[in-house]
């Protein structure tokens, strides 16, 4: 079966816009309540013809601010046990948060390939406020804009390698 991409990270940060821009097309699936539109949890993804599935955690519970840390943590282990490759996504506008914090230590202590991912770099520039990540302890930060759709090829080069 195909390898798995498991896309893990705070609410609002982007997973949406990164895991539609990787699928290529607007997705979305309509609950069985009529009017409820509901994100897209799996995708298949393809890159330099290497197919993969990809996992947004982010939809697999509501969002609902008290929950936010339990959620994130159950939303971590999902992607710890199935992801072949973990994208850990933060807000590079936002800098880092306590949550990505312990969700980072969580990620830190499971034997998977992790890439850290810095969304929201809407400029082709790299800003000098990215370095901050390399606290996280996950490594060199994936700078990209979902949004402007900038940096994924590289991003996706780094995934591919890891299958
Ligand atoms: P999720 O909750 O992690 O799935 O985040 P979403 O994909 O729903 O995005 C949350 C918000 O961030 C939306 O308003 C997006 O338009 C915005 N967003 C996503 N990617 C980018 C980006 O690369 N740059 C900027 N400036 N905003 C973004
Ligand atoms: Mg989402």
């Amino acid at each position: 079966s195909r390898p798995i991409v498991a896309i893990v990270g705070r609410p609002n940060v982007g997973k949406s816009t990164l895991f539609n821009k990787i699928a290529g097309r607007r997705i979305s699936i309509v609950e069985d309540k009529p009017g409820v539109t509901r994100d897209r949890i799996y995708a298949e993804g393809e890159w330099l013809n290497k197919y993969f599935t990809m996992i947004d955690t982010g939809g697999i519970e509501p969002a609902s601010d008290d929950i936010i840390m339990s959620q994130m943590r159950r939303q971590a282990e999902i992607a710890i046990e199935t992801g072949d490759v973990i994208l850990f996504v933060v807000d590079g506008l936002e800098g880092i948060t306590s949550t990505d914090k312990e969700v980072a230590n969580m990620l830190r202590k499971a034997n998977k390939e992790i890439l850290l991912v810095v969304n929201k770099i809407d400029t082709p520039k790299t800003p000098d406020t990215i370095y901050e990540f390399y606290e996280l302890g996950l490594g060199s930060p994936i700078v990209i804009s979902a949004g402007q759709g900038l940096g994924l090829g590289d991003l996706l080069d780094e995934v591919v390698k890891h299958f």
